[in-house]
C-alpha cells in the first residue's frame, strides 16, 4: 500500500534549516523510536495501514473518512519546485521568503512583534506562475503542501466539505510546518449572498472559523501552529469577501512577466530544443510576446517546438532525427497566429487598480 502519511522529502538544493524541521509528531509509536538527542527528522514515507490508522485517531473530532481523504489527495508530493524554476518574480519571491520561508526556518526569530502572517494572498492574471510560487515556497521552508480548490471541497453529500476542511487544518497543525494552498480562493471566500447557496455558505463559514483558530493558537504561542500558513491564490481578487480579504496581512501582486522575465523563461524552455534563433532574432520574438503570460510562453515554446515535425508531414515517419531541422523564427510567427494572451489590456487595467487599492506594496 502506498504511504498515507509522508512528510515531504528534505529539500536536497537549499542548505539544511538550522532548526530541523519537526515531522509527524503524532504518531507517537514512531515517535518513541527516536531518541530525544537524534536530530534527523523522521522519514514517514513507509507508514503501514496500522500506523496511519493511529495517526487519524490521535486526531481528536476529526472525521475518518474526511482525514483518509486529506492525506490521500489533498498532500503534495513529489515533483519539488525551487526559486529558480521560476523566471523573474523577485519582487514575490523577496516577499514570500520574508512572509513565510524564514519564519518557518526560524521560529525563534519570529515572535512577538515578528509574529508571522497567518494568510497571504497571491492574486493577479491567470498562467503567472502562482501555484508555482506556492509550491517553490513548500519546498524551500521544507514543509508539508497542502493543495485544494473548491471544486475538491465540494461534496455532494452535505456536511461532508465541513469535515473535510476541519480534517485539512486539524492535520496540517499536526505536520507543521505547513502551508495549506487554495487555488482560486474567490470561489471559497466568495463576497456573493444573493445567489450563494448553503453548503457554499457553510464551507466559508468553517473555513473562516479553523482559519481564526490558527490564530488565536498562535496568541498562545503554540509554536507548532504558528509554523501553518494559508497561501491563497486567485485570478478574481475582487470577487473576495471583504471580511475575508482583510484577513490577508500580505496580498502580493503577481503581475505579466517583462520583456525580459519572458527572455530567460524562453531560453530555459529552448535549452535542450535544436533551434536556429541568434541573439536579434531572439529579441524581436520577445518584442512579439507583449502582454504574455508565463503560461502562455509555455505554450508558444511548445508550439513552435511542432514546426519542424509539422514541416515534414507523413514523413515524419520515416525521417531520421538528427535530419529534423532546427526550429525557425518562422514556426514561432506561425504559432503566434493562434497562441495569444490570455489577458487583454482592459483585463490588465483591473488587476493594476485592485493592486494599487488593495495590495501590499514591494
Ligand atoms: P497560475 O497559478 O498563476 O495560474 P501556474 O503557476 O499554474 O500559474 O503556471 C502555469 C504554467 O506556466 C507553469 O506550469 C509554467 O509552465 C508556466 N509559468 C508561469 N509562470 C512562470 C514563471 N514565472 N516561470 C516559469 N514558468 C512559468
Amino acid at each position: 500500500r502506498a504511504a498515507a502519511v509522508s512528510a515531504p522529502k528534505p529539500a536536497s538544493k537549499p542548505p539544511a534549516p538550522p532548526i530541523p524541521p519537526k515531522r509527524v509528531s503524532a504518531v507517537s509509536a514512531k515517535k518513541e523510536e527516536q531518541s530525544p538527542a537524534d536530530p534527523t527528522p523522521l522519514d514517514y514515507s513507509n507508514l503501514n495501514e496500522e500506523q496511519t490508522d493511529t495517526f487519524i485517531e490521535s486526531l481528536r473530532g476529526v472525521d475518518p473518512t474526511a482525514a483518509k481523504q486529506i492525506l490521500n489527495e489533498i498532500i503534495v508530493r513529489g515533483d519539488e519546485v525551487y526559486w529558480d524554476d521560476i523566471a523573474g518574480l523577485e519582487a514575490a519571491k523577496n516577499s514570500l521568503k520574508e512572509t513565510v520561508v524564514y519564519p518557518f526556518l526560524r521560529p525563534d526569530l519570529f515572535s512577538g512583534l515578528r509574529e508571522p502572517a497567518r494568510g497571504m494572498l497571491l492574486f493577479g492574471p491567470p498562467g503567472t506562475g502562482k501555484t508555482m510560487l506556492a509550491r517553490a515556497v513548500a519546498t524551500e521552508s521544507h514543509s508539508t503542501f497542502f493543495s485544494i480548490s473548491a471544486s475538491s471541497l465540494t461534496s455532494k453529500y452535505l456536511g461532508e466539505s465541513e469535515k473535510l476542511v476541519r480534517a485539512l487544518f486539524q492535520i496540517a497543525k499536526k505536520l507543521a510546518p505547513a502551508i495549506i494552498f487554495v487555488d482560486e480562493i474567490d470561489s471559497i471566500l466568495s463576497s456573493r449572498s444573493d445567489n450563494e447557496n448553503e453548503s457554499s455558505r457553510r464551507i466559508k463559514n468553517e473555513f473562516l472559523i479553523q482559519w481564526s483558530d490558527l490564530s488565536s493558537a498562535t496568541a498562545n504561542h503554540d509554536e507548532d501552529v504558528s509554523r501553518v500558513l494559508v497561501l491563497a491564490a486567485t485570478n478574481l481578487p475582487w470577487a473576495i469577501d471583504e471580511a475575508a480579504r482583510r484577513r490577508f496581512v500580505r496580498r502580493q501582486y503577481i503581475p505579466l512577466p517583462e520583456a525580459e522575465t519572458r527572455k530567460v523563461q524562453l531560453l530555459r524552455l529552448l535549452a535542450r530544443q535544436n533551434h536556429s534563433l541568434g541573439a536579434s532574432e531572439l529579441d524581436e520574438l520577445i518584442a512579439m510576446t507583449d502582454g504574455f503570460s508565463g503560461s502562455d510562453m509555455t505554450a508558444l515554446a511548445r508550439d513552435g517546438a511542432m514546426g519542424p515535425l509539422r514541416a515534414l508531414g507523413d514523413k515524419l515517419l520515416s525521417t531520421p532525427r538528427d535530419l529534423i531541422r532546427p526550429m525557425l523564427l518562422e514556426d514561432f510567427r506561425l504559432s503566434l497566429r493562434f497562441i495569444r494572451p490570455s489577458v487583454g489590456k482592459e483585463g490588465l487595467k483591473e488587476y493594476e487598480e485592485w493592486a494599487e487599492k488593495f495590495g501590499s506594496s514591494g
